[in-house]
């Protein structure tokens, strides 16, 4: 028969590497506790309506990049291309709004978009985000980027990423940008592209996010959206700077960040790395003032951002970062069969007392149990052979020194606690 494999662009995370991302995630929970944030947890498949209406019909993600299908009864699904849509779905469902006046959450989990695979791109990925809801004010910008630093600096990644920030202004803002850069366009628009044609009616500001060399010439002399914010863009986006500088995070503006999806407003912002090659976007975020309401929803203020693990790993790899401390490794050797119940009890014993403990199922020989335990990096040793068994001792080697010491049954916990104090 065939071997079956993972599908393209999905990947296994195999053993060697979730110590790696275990570490990450506990960081991500403590950070998230740290700031007050608590966990949520939403399905991996939606209504497909869910990402039309959020993201935007217009954009990659939903044109051409998500895995959608009909359900038996008629409804599109869709496996979640991002996880922002659906955390506003389920706040508007259970009225979380009106439990706190702000509510902050975060996320962990799968992301699925049919994309090209490539370093750093897949077509499963995981993503963590965290959205606050409730505040329109900047303090609250600043907040959920002192989140995203907060754990790149926990990373130690701080110093190999940079913060590019950008205000996109608010819908009046943009609703005038979106004229005059339609003015701006139209006497060239015959030399753009289909798509970008199909986008000067439906969405011009996302012409400015071409790829393609001949589009951006034209698009150089092109009006800035900063010559259009209202007086309370310029005094939001000025205060989330004020803000940033007084809590030390060096960011960059950069006035051609403009996300590729609908529901941002005002503040967006792009952590990037050098270490990861053409895919440089590690983390990215922004306001969506307009989004609970676009869904239904009272209005409602929010910001967030969401997050690659898969590149965070790589970033991690790349520079060294270690798996987090693990606990006092023994390896349990026992000689033969009556000794069993003695290694099981005394096993059980360590591992509630904080050890972690492992012992040989296979019934090897002596020599080959010291082999493993060696092999596998044990601290310590533990040496149940029958002299042992009929004395009630036990045998502690010391894998790192090689000291050996005889010590009673009765007094291995408090031994040990007494080693690794
Ligand atoms: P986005 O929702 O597109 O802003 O993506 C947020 C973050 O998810 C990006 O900054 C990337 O780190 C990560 N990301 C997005 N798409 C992929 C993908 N196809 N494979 C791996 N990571 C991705």
């Amino acid at each position: 028969m065939s071997q079956v494999r993972t599908i393209r662009g999905t990947h296994d995370i195999l053993p060697g590497e979730t110590d790696r991302w275990q570490f990450l995630e506990k960081i991500i929970y403590d950070i998230g506790s740290m700031f007050g944030y608590q966990e949520i947890r939403t399905p991996i498949f939606e209504e497909t309506k869910l990402f039309s209406r959020s993201v935007g019909e217009d954009t990659d993600i939903v044109s051409k990049e998500m895995y959608s299908w009909k359900d038996r009864d008629g409804t599109d699904l869709t496996l979640r291309p991002e996880l922002t849509a659906p955390v506003v779905r389920s706040f508007i469902q259970h009225s979380l709004g009106t439990s706190a006046p702000v509510q902050r959450l975060y996320y962990i989990g799968p992301s699925f978009r049919r994309e090209r695979p490539q370093k750093g791109r897949q077509r499963q990925f995981h993503q963590f985000g965290f959205e606050a809801f409730g505040s329109g004010n900047p303090e609250q910008d600043a907040e959920i980027i002192a989140i995203a630093w907060q754990i790149l600096s926990e990373l130690k990644l701080n110093e190999s990423t940079a913060l590019q920030l950008n205000s996109i202004g608010s819908k009046d803002c943009r609703m005038a940008y979106r004229e005059a850069l339609k003015e701006f366009i139209r006497p060239n628009l015959d030399q753009f592209s289909e798509i970008s044609r199909k986008r000067f009616n439906t969405n011009p500001l996302r012409i400015m996010d071409t790829k393609a060399a001949h589009e951006k010439k034209i698009l150089e002399g092109a009006p800035s959206i900063s010559e259009f914010y209202t007086d309370e863009d310029k005094w939001h986006f000025e205060s989330v700077q004020n803000f940033l500088s007084v809590m030390n995070i060096p960011f960059s503006f950069n006035p051609g960040l403009v996300r590729g999806l609908d529901y941002y407003t005002r503040t967006v912002f792009e952590f990037t790395s050098d270490v990861l090659g053409a895919q440089d976007a590690l983390l990215g975020g922004g306001r969506y003032d307009n989004l609970v309401e676009t869904l239904g929803g009272r209005y409602t203020p929010g910001i967030g951002f969401a997050a690659g693990m898969e590149r965070f790993i790589m970033v991690m790899k790349e520079s060294g970062q270690k798996s987090s401390e693990s606990k006092t490794f023994i390896y349990f050797v026992c000689s033969n069969e009556e000794g069993l119940p003695t290694a099981l009890a005394l096993s059980n014993e360590l591992r509630n007392a904080g050890y972690s403990v492992i012992s040989d199922p296979l019934r090897r020989s002596m020599k080959a149990q010291m082999r493993e335990a060696n092999k596998l990096n044990a601290r310590y040793a533990l040496i149940l052979g029958n002299t042992e068994i009929e004395q009630n001792t036990i045998q502690l080697k010391d894998l790192k020194i090689g000291d050996q010491i005889s010590i009673a049954q009765s007094d291995l916990i408090h031994h040990f606690q007494h080693l690794t104090k």
